[in-house]
């Protein structure tokens, strides 16, 4: 079989420790024979980081401008631990928070189904999207401990001189305080970001907030969806004959348990920190989740939700057998590669990558997987596989399929 040709290369950012052996794999066993691989390289493994002052991370980024489509890598968020590890000169920002800062845009998670790991909600046989919005509100808030008796206000001082002011509290002892913000072109890029991923993907879209309540603030969110469904989006959405769908916060919560899922649910920073956590586990593991960015300018990254496994990569380096699961990777390649042959016009690539999608979860649903899996699964006596081998089980099953 002739490899499958690409015309613009993917911005393949590698990342660390055992996600960082999971790529190498991927590549070796299941894209390299089949694709003829163009990508321009970026090694955002933490030593890299350091040696280029972080400008690799920054780079990388660009490139995604540039080229419009990157595949990443698990990549290692420094702390404390890590500046020793690693003698690092500075403790670099995470990776994703500087990618998203250049880029901009949405994070959307969606569940990877499969027929003997059932879903903790019964209801639910699709799976269910979470678009977070990723800026402001209680994650740039300013706080006061209030000591005691006082007046407190929130006021904005115009640059023209103008003073709008609110009194929030008349204190008469202790308590707490809390200012949040947010701005109007954030909230139109999320908005931007969602309806398009919802054309993208041809899922229906719901949107929540608590705008009964707040009725400035949840409000605008509320708006400025509205608006930009009303004039840019409604016509896409009747011909692509899926529907944008406004709630109540509450009432969304309540339709979502009785749902059968297959659609996008765009929250608010603390509704999506919140929700995800509480859908993934409902639907199973976070290796078992694909993650990808979209800008408002339309450019896409590829990644797992999950980090870089530290646990196993140090059973590895003893020489020990690991079992870590490569599905979310190998999903970030495959989304990454559609994307690829999508914009160019290359249906064999997108062929290949729904095969290889195909592919993992025939074999999972095969009874072949890795431990975490093994113990999620109904399967009453499941082939446990190691890293490696479960790999190789996926690429006899996708040879089966091409
Ligand atoms: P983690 O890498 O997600 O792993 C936490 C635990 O979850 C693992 O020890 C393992 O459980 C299980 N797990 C996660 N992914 C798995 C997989 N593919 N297969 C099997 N089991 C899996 O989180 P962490 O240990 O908290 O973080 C490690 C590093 O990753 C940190 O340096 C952090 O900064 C980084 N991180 C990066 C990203 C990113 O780049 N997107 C995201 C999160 C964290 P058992 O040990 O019980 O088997
Ligand atoms: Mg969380």
């Amino acid at each position: 079989m002739d490899k499958i040709k690409m015309t613009t290369p993917l911005v393949e950012m590698d990342g660390d420790e055992m996600t960082r052996i999971l790529w190498q794999m991927i590549k070796d066993e299941l894209l390299l024979p089949y694709i003829d691989l163009k990508t321009e390289y970026y090694d955002l493994g933490l030593k890299k980081r350091n040696e280029t002052n972080d400008q690799i991370t920054i780079d990388s980024a660009n490139a995604t401008k540039k080229y419009g489509v990157a595949v990443k890598c698990a990549t290692i968020t420094p702390n404390a631990a890590r500046m020793e590890e690693y003698d690092l000169k500075e403790m670099w920002k995470s990776p994703n928070g500087t990618i998203r800062a250049i880029l901009d845009g949405t994070v959307f998670r969606a569940p990877i189904v499969v027929n003997n790991i059932k879903p903790n909600v019964r209801s639910w046989k699709k799976p269910i999207t979470i678009a977070r919005h990723a800026y402001g509100d209680v994650y740039k808030s300013v706080e006061i401990d209030v000591p005691g008796s006082g007046t407190a206000k929130l006021v904005f001082e115009g640059e023209d001189g103008k003073v709008l002011e609110e009194t929030i509290h008349e204190f008469d002892g202790p308590g707490v305080l809390q200012g949040q913000h947010n701005i109007d072109k954030s909230i139109e890029s999320f908005a931007r970001s969602c309806f398009n991923y919802a054309l993208d993907t041809k899922q229906d879209l719901w949107f929540a907030t608590k705008d009964t309540i707040s009725k400035k603030y949840d409000h605008t969110f509320k708006d400025i969806f509205q608006e930009i469904f009303d004039n840019e989006f409604k016509t896409r959405f009747d011909e692509a004959g899926i529907v944008y769908f406004y709630t109540l916060v509450d009432d969304a919560v309540a339709r979502v348990m009785k749902s059968e899922g297959g659609y996008i649910w765009a929250c608010k920073n603390y509704d999506g920190d919140v929700m995800s956590d509480m859908v993934s586990s409902a639907f199973g593991s976070l290796a078992m989740m694909t993650s990808v960015l979209c800008s408002p300018d339309g450019y896409f990254e590829y990644e797992a939700a999950h980090g870089t496994v530290q646990r196993h990569y140090y059973k590895h380096l003893n020489g020990e057998e690991t079992s870590t699961n490569s599905v979310a990777t190998i999903f970030a390649w495959t989304g990454a590669l559609k994307k690829r042959g999508e914009l160019d016009g290359i249906n064999e690539l997108i062929d290949f990558a729904n095969k290889l999608e195909k592919a993992c979860i025939d074999t999972i649903e095969a009874g072949k997987m890795t431990k975490d899996l093994a113990l999620l699964t109904d399967e009453k006596n499941p082939t446990v596989l190691n890293s490696r081998d479960f790999i190789v089980a996926v690429r006899e099953t996708l040879e089966g399929l091409l």
